[in-house]
């Protein structure tokens, strides 16, 4: 089973084929830390997260790279704003990012560069532009000349002429052509700055990702990804640099890009000042919540942000919990086993397990795979509860197992893994004391004693509900 990819380049789904069979170099425009990150930034991250796991799930082996842009107009800004220095803004900052990302379950990137720390290797790449004709200086800096890159608006698919006429007038008349960007910044006065050919000064924000993905993914790598947002103008001059430098095409061979977050239709964004922090919604929301609902829609569509299809998620989650403590439930029951039904739960798992992965093979389509790992729920539900047998521990351990391999490896949700405590409480002494007085009264026909002891069980933080193979009880969420 091959894995397709919708490739922004080519506008196609294609089959996914590394420049180096089983391995796969990936990179995804990271932050400028001048501010904590919004839930529509999360998105786009917890979106690539998803796909470098499902691959790494696969068996590629991925070189993850995300840069960290700590040299940029917004942090000396902020810095002058705040009365600290950059340095202190992008510390802050990337440490904030840091953690946040790890709160939500993203993992850390195989490398995590950090602007300040390629300013060679960015001055080495605008070197190669000027010898090769693609660059020029100005007063101010060193810009790049998009009339001399023949393929410019190959990515985003916008003719250079319609750009500059809807371009307004600008103001720096040093330039060749209003769509030449800088590649090189020379610094004012009190702005951080690096000696270079040109002068100090620093480099602009595009070619910064340049530099960093040549450094480390080479000339030409696989999957390049960030928001849609970032296609033009950033990710048009990352390839016009790229490949203007080295001469090597294609610099990245499949262009992904995730859909925005929307607030009422209306893109999330810093500017528009409709933005809910990370931060913030993870005070309200578990990052499985959070992921469950982002993993709802498929990462390239537009998703809308709302406290329905939040509290939808939280039951979604809320389902699989149940599930996950159904089976541990089943497991220590003494219920009867049947060979029958631990058959039949055998062959929903495989059946599951493999439309799983033709659900994510089609460009990474986890609300598919989802509505696939429900479908499973539901009907192995069926099979444990109720019914007098149960399948043997050996079917339904695999099928926690590979349920949670799904969920946790493939979809980077966090269930609890085998050998972790169940929610069920059937080893707490208390609990189980007051259950068999509670057995015990029932037997007695005692209802007030038996009623009595449910609340006391209550009182203790745990739900009881008896069912056909017994008394349960499960620990009541905070
Ligand atoms: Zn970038």
């Amino acid at each position: 089973m091959v894995v397709k990819i919708f490739n922004t380049l080519t506008r196609k789904r294609e089959v996914f084929e590394p420049n180096t069979p089983g391995k796969v170099g990936m990179y995804v425009c990271g932050p400028t830390v001048y501010n904590y990150i919004h839930i529509g930034n999360a998105r786009t991250f917890l979106s690539f997260d998803v796909m470098r796991r499902y691959l790494e799930w696969k068996g590629f082996e991925v070189e993850f790279v995300q840069n960290i842009t700590d040299v940029d107009d917004k942090i000396i800004n902020r810095a002058n704003e705040e009365g600290v220095s950059p340095e202190e803004v992008s510390e802050k900052y990337t440490d904030a990012f840091q953690s946040q990302m790890e709160r939500l379950g993203v993992k850390p990137p195989s490398v995590a560069p950090k602007a300040t720390e390629t300013i060679d290797e960015m001055i080495e790449l605008i070197k190669d532009l000027e010898r090769n004709g693609l660059a020029y200086k100005t007063p101010d800096g060193v810009y790049f000349s998009v009339r001399k890159f023949k393929e410019y608006g190959k990515l985003s698919r916008r003719d250079l002429e319609d750009m500059r006429a809807g371009e307004r007038v600008d103001i720096d008349p040093n330039k060749e052509d209003p769509m030449d960007f800088a590649l090189w910044k020379l610094a004012k006065p009190g702005e951080p700055k690096w000696p270079s050919p040109w002068g100090e000064g620093r480099p602009g924000w595009h070619i910064e990702c340049s530099a960093m993905s040549l450094k480390f993914l080479g000339m030409s790598f696989d999957i390049h990804g960030g928001a849609q947002d970032l296609i033009f103008p950033h990710h048009e001059n990352e390839v016009a640099q790229s490949e203007g430098a080295t001469g090597r095409k294609p610099f990245v061979k499949y262009w992904a890009h995730g859909g925005l977050l929307n607030i009422d239709k209306e893109k999330m964004s810093k500017s528009l000042g409709n933005f809910t922090l990370l931060q913030a919604a993870l005070k309200e929301w578990s990052a499985n919540e959070i992921r469950m609902f982002m993993l709802g829609t498929h990462y390239r569509n537009p998703l809308d942000f709302t406290e329905k299809g939040l509290f939808e998620a939280k039951a979604k989650v809320e389902r699989i919990e149940t599930f996950i403590a159904n089976l541990d439930f089943a497991i220590s029951s003494e219920s009867q086993r049947s060979a029958a039904i631990s058959s039949e739960v055998n062959s929903i798992n495989d059946r599951i397990k493999k439309r799983f992965i033709v659900a994510m093979d089609d460009d990474f389509n986890s609300a598919a795979a989802l509505g696939v790992v429900f479908e499973h729920i539901r009907e192995v539900n069926t099979l444990i509860i109720g019914g007098d047998e149960v399948p043997e521990n050996d079917s339904l351990e695999a099928t926690k197992e590979f349920l949670i391999d799904l969920l946790n490896n493939a979809l980077g949700l966090s269930f609890m893994g085998p050998g972790e405590d169940a929610k069920f409480a059937p080893d707490d002494k208390e609990i189980k004391e007051l259950l068999e007085l509670r057995e015990q009264a029932r037997k007695e026909k005692d209802w007030n004693k038996a009623d009595e002891l449910r609340q006391k069980i209550t009182d203790l933080g745990f739900e009881l509900e008896d069912t056909p193979q017994g008394p349960r009880v499960k620990k009541i969420k905070s």
